[in-house]
C-alpha cells in the first residue's frame, strides 16, 4: 500500500474506530450498511471526528511548544468541547471562542456548553445579535488574537486552531482515516462512504483518502451531506485543502471538484435548526439498531443517506459506510436544537 510521511502526532483517542454491519436496516434498505465509529473515537464518551484531526494539529502544537490552544465554534460546538477533551490529556490550555446561534441560557448549562466548563476551559462568549456568520467570525479572530498577545506576553505559547479544525494538518487525520476504513473491510468493494459535513475539513480528508487508498478499481465515492448552506466557492476551498493534506503526507495524487460530492438538500431551515427528516432518521437508527445519532450533523446526515435509497442514488445492493461522526451529546442540549423528537 502508497506510503505517505509520518507526521507529529498525540495519541489522543482510541484508534481503530470500530466498523461493523447494520443487518437489521441492512435488510430494510436493501444495501449493505455499515457504521464507522468515530463516536468512539475517546477518550470519553462524547468522542467525535475532531479528536481524529486533533492528534495531528496538537501534535503540531506541541512541536512548535504550545501550551495554550485557543479555538472557535457555536456554544454547542462539538469541535470546542472536543479540543478542551484533548488539551486536558496533553496538559494545555484551551480557550474557547463560542458563537451565540442559538443563544444559550448561562443558568441552565446543557450538552456541550457544560462539559467546557467541566473540563476547564475558558469561555468568551460572541454575540450574534444582529450579526451574519462572518461578521461574528470575523470579531471572534479579532478578539482571539488580542488574547494570543495578552497571553504571549505573559510568556504563554499559543496555538490558535481554527473552527472545526479546518486546516490541512487537521484533514490529514482523515486522509489516513480513509486508510484505516479500508484496512478493516478487505472483503468489501465500498461503494459509498455517507458523512455530514460542516466546514469541510472531513471531506477533504476523506476525498483525498478515497482517491489514494480506495480499493483497485474500484473507487469509494464519498457523499457529504451539508448540515449547513455554504456558497458555491466553499467547494473549490475543500478540494484545497484535501490536496495541501495530500501534499503534507509527500503524496502526489490530486483531488479535483469532480471528486467531491456535496448535498445541501438535507439540513431544513439551517445550523442547529431540528428537521422532521433528521429527527425520523434519528428514531428509524435508535428503533433498528440502538444506534444513536444526533440532531445537528448525523441525523441530518443519515437522512440524505436514507433518501438517497428511497431515490435511487445509492442503488440496491451498494456496500455503504456510514461514517459516524459524533456529537449525541446534542440530544441533551437546549429544546431549540433537540425539538419534539419523540
Ligand atoms: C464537526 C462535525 C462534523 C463536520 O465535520 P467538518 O470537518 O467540520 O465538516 C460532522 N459531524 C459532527 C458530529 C461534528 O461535530
Amino acid at each position: 500500500m502508497t506510503v505517505c510521511k509520518q507526521l507529529p502526532k498525540e495519541k489522543l483517542g482510541f484508534f481503530p474506530t470500530p466498523v461493523h454491519r447494520l443487518d437489521r436496516l441492512s435488510k430494510q434498505l436493501g444495501i449493505n450498511l455499515y457504521l464507522k465509529r468515530d463516536d468512539f473515537t475517546g477518550p470519553n464518551l462524547f468522542g467525535g471526528n475532531k479528536i481524529r484531526k486533533l492528534e495531528y494539529l496538537l501534535g503540531d502544537a506541541r512541536q512548535k511548544g504550545a501550551d495554550t490552544v485557543i479555538t472557535f465554534g457555536a456554544t454547542q460546538s462539538n469541535h470546542a468541547m472536543e479540543t478542551a477533551v484533548a488539551a486536558n490529556r496533553l496538559g494545555l490550555n484551551t480557550v474557547l471562542y463560542l458563537e451565540t446561534i442559538t443563544p444559550n441560557d448561562q443558568q441552565d448549562d446543557r450538552a456541550n456548553i457544560l462539559l467546557d466548563k467541566i473540563l476547564g476551559a475558558q469561555i468568551h462568549y460572541v454575540s450574534m445579535k444582529g450579526r451574519t456568520e462572518a461578521q461574528a467570525d470575523e470579531i471572534s479572530m479579532q478578539q482571539a488574537l488580542v488574547e494570543k498577545k495578552r497571553l504571549e506576553a505573559n510568556g504563554h505559547h499559543v496555538y490558535i486552531i481554527p473552527v472545526g479544525g479546518a486546516t490541512p494538518i487537521g484533514s490529514v487525520g482523515f486522509v489516513l482515516g480513509f486508510k484505516e476504513l479500508v484496512g478493516q473491510l478487505p472483503d468489501v468493494a465500498i461503494d459509498y462512504v455517507v458523512h455530514g459535513s460542516g466546514t469541510g475539513g472531513t471531506a477533504a480528508g476523506l476525498i483525498a483518502g478515497a482517491k489514494v487508498f480506495s480499493k483497485e478499481a474500484h473507487p469509494t465515492q464519498i457523499l457529504s451531506i451539508n448540515v449547513s448552506p455554504k456558497p458555491e466557492s466553499h467547494y473549490q476551498k475543500v478540494v484545497d485543502l484535501g490536496n495541501a493534506a495530500l501534499d503534507l503526507l509527500d503524496l502526489e495524487t490530486r483531488i479535483s471538484l469532480a471528486d467531491a460530492h456535496f448535498d445541501q438538500s438535507y439540513f431544513g431551515d439551517g445550523y442547529e435548526i431540528p428537521s422532521e427528516v433528521g429527527s425520523n432518521a434519528i428514531r428509524l437508527l435508535a428503533r433498528t439498531e440502538g444506534v444513536l445519532t444526533d440532531p445537528v450533523y448525523t441525523g441530518k446526515a443519515f437522512a440524505g443517506l436514507l433518501d438517497y435509497v428511497r431515490i435511487g442514488k445509492i442503488k440496491h445492493g451498494s456496500n455503504v459506510v456510514f461514517w459516524h461522526t459524533g456529537g449525541v451529546s446534542a440530544l441533551f442540549a437546549e429544546h431549540k436544537i433537540v425539538w419534539e423528537i419523540v
